[in-house]
């Protein structure tokens, strides 16, 4: 059932989500960034509308060429090279995995293979930049706008296809979720794991690729820009792109213990995740360098120290508190987690088949100081690069707020799932371990 509340941010999101992206990058294409000037300029009548809208670039030949040519390059890459990654790079867990087993019972198969993908990419982006020169490394950000336009364009027609995969030819109909309202659905998704063919999962997909590839290289294109208009790149977005290259790189290395996260094992497939990875993310998460380009901010020593340093605390926890888990889940609890053997509370639930299985919730390690403890360190990372844009800007915050709503409301969406499906053995976890974010206080 849809409750009243979730169908009217339903509706805000579908109606807004996209205006709010063109408003951030407009402000900056317009306004140098700043996110007031375009209101006091309307309120006070100084442009209309009409005006904004006329100065925003429209979609050209260009960059549906560039974007259409940068997705099927991504598809190629995730379909038709099995990753060789892991038979050479110790410790890397790619090629075919298993995915959890799904609320119907399933448990897919998948190619792990992105590391390899962003490496090829990389490695050509360079191979282009210092050696063939076939197109400029501003690319991006030249036709920042127009590419905005084809993103929502694949946006759409993805979450639309997937919505009518979903009533008509269903990948595995026992996994579709229909509540029968049409916006909900449309956002929410209805399949669980929409696949065309064996291999060409469209969540593993689109959640990587193109959208997290692109963003290191977004990043590299505002880099390429600071230099082109300034002569220099600022150490604040050298910052930025080594902060977020090390979590994008994370991504990568750890896209098999990927498909155990929220996104692949509970999500279902619309307009959320589909429209989300082609637009919100690559655009929105990259707000920082895109600050920098028009605002390039050269910190002191000791703030760009101060800076990296809570960025790199802010990945260790991220990472220490996700590998606990994932180690402790592997194990089933055989492991060492802060070289003692971890405690836990056992428990079981149902599928919808009415099979019982067995599972356990740790709570020791970081898993035990509060119950999303890889959230906190994700926070403290989104806050470094905020912090190395400085303050003369609202607009590169945004990601700071953005991270804490979404991932205060996942860990209060998460809690109530794991509630309905361990019922009184989630009541004795959050006895034993009664914070969500900070020890003592949240
Ligand atoms: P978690 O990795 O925290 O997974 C939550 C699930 O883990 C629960 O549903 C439950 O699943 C299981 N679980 C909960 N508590 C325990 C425990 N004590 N012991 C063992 N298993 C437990 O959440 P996410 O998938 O949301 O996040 C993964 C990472 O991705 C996080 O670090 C987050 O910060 C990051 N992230 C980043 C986003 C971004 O946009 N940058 C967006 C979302 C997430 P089960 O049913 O298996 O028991």
């Amino acid at each position: 059932e849809v409750d009243w509340f979730s169908l009217a941010s339903v509706i805000f999101l579908l109606m807004f989500a996209p205006l709010i992206v063109y408003y951030f990058i407009m402000s900056c294409d317009q306004y140098q960034c700043s996110l007031t000037d375009p209101v006091i300029d309307l309120l006070m009548g100084n442009k209309h509308l009409s005006d904004i809208w006329n100065k925003t670039p429209t979609l050209t030949y260009r960059a549906a060429g560039i974007y259409t040519f940068w997705v099927a390059f991504q598809v190629v890459l995730y379909v038709f090279i099995p990753d060789f990654c892991h038979k050479f790079i110790p410790g890397y867990a790619g090629g075919v995995q298993e995915g959890a087993v799904t609320p119907a019972g399933v448990v897919n198969k998948y190619e792990i293979n992105g590391l390899q993908a962003w490496i090829i990419t990389h490695i050509l982006w360079f191979a282009n930049a210092y050696y063939f020169h076939w197109f400029s490394p501003t690319i991006i950000f030249d036709n920042w706008i127009p590419l905005l336009w084809c993103a929502n364009i694949l946006g759409y027609v993805v979450s639309t296809f997937a919505m009518i995969k979903g009533h008509f030819f269903p990948t595995n109909a026992k996994d579709c979720k229909f509540t029968g309202n049409f916006f909900y659905d449309y956002m929410m998704g209805i399949e669980f794991n929409p696949r065309i063919g064996k291999w060409f999962d469209f969540k593993l997909f689109f959640n990587g690729r193109p959208g997290i590839v692109a963003w290191t290289l977004i990043n590299l294109s505002y880099a390429a820009k600071q230099q082109e208009l300034y002569g220099q790149v600022t150490n604040s977005m050298i910052l930025v792109n080594v902060l977020q290259g090390i979590y994008v790189l994370d991504f990568f290395w750890n896209e098999a213990w990927y498909l155990k996260t929220i996104d692949i094992c509970h999500d279902h497939f619309g307009w959320y995740l589909g429209w989300g990875d082609c637009v919100w993310l690559p655009y929105l998460y990259t707000l920082q360098g895109l600050y920098l380009v028009y605002h390039p901010v050269q910190l002191g020593t000791s703030n760009a120290i101060g800076i990296l340093m809570l960025g790199l605390i802010g990945y260790y926890i991220f990472r220490t508190t996700n590998h606990q888990k994932d180690l402790f889940r592997r194990t089933n609890g055989n492991c060492k987690i802060w070289g003692k053997k971890p405690e836990y509370i056992e428990c079981s639930y149902m599928s919808v088949d009415g099979t019982k299985y067995y599972s356990k919730l740790m709570t020791s390690g970081f898993w035990g100081w509060a119950r999303h403890f890889n959230y906190t360190g994700d926070l403290m990372g989104s806050l470094a690069y905020c912090l190395a844009c400085g303050f003369g800007h609202l607009l590169p915050y945004f990601y700071i707020i953005y991270m804490t709503i979404l991932l205060i409301h996942r860990c209060i969406r998460d809690e109530h799932r794991c509630l309905s499906k361990y019922g009184k053995d989630w009541k004795r976890y959050t006895a034993a371990v009664p914070y969500r974010l900070i020890p003592g206080i949240f």
